[in-house]
């Protein structure tokens, strides 16, 4: 069985990360995607709203998928999983360098063998990311072409928490 990891923050889930979600889904027979929680990061979303904007934007149409996630290093987590893929989505040029490093890094401190397969942003999320998408939500812009419909009110939600700070 081809178990593939697709890793990240997630903090919001976009139509770019489904996008890759639901093609690589495709490619291997179980897709877990591994929502990041790093202490040190500011999220927007705790580990647990994001996990479930996930599965509200995936649960009806796509089997084959689970949603867990991780801290630490990616390649421990990858190994406890028994896979030996990593997905990551590449957008423009931007994107290259530090994916480089990622894939070579993970590749150095893995135990066992692991392969990094890039799946090329779809034309229309090539410039999305979620930190673009929560610029626009916290200036009221129209949220429909970049977020699945079942999380726009999350992020409204949300939007108006952060607002009142
Ligand atoms: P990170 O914290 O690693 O940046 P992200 O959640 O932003 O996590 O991204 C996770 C993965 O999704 C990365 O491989 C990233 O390149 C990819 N990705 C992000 N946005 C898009 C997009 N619009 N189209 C395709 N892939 C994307």
């Amino acid at each position: 069985m081809k178990v593939a990891v697709y890793a990240g923050s997630f903090d919001p889930v976009t139509k770019g990360h489904l996008d890759i979600i639901n093609r690589s889904s495709k490619l291997f027979d179980k897709l877990i995607v591994a929502v990041l929680n790093n202490s040190n990061k500011n999220y927007w979303f705790n580990l647990e709203e994001r996990k479930e904007m996930i599965a509200k934007c995936v649960a009806t149409n796509i089997k084959n998928i689970e949603i867990k996630s991780f801290n630490g290093l990616l390649v421990n987590f990858m190994h406890e999983n028994d896979s030996e893929v990593l997905v990551r989505g590449l957008r423009a040029v931007s994107d290259y360098e530090y994916e480089l490093q990622l894939a070579l890094t993970n590749s150095v401190l893995a135990d066992k063998p692991i392969e990094t397969i890039f799946l090329t942003a779809s034309r229309e999320n090539l410039y999305l990311s979620a930190s673009i998408v929560k610029d626009i939500a916290l200036n009221n812009g129209r949220l429909e072409e970049f977020l699945h419909e079942k999380i726009i009110p999350d992020v409204k939600e949300k939007t108006k928490l952060i607002l009142k700070k």
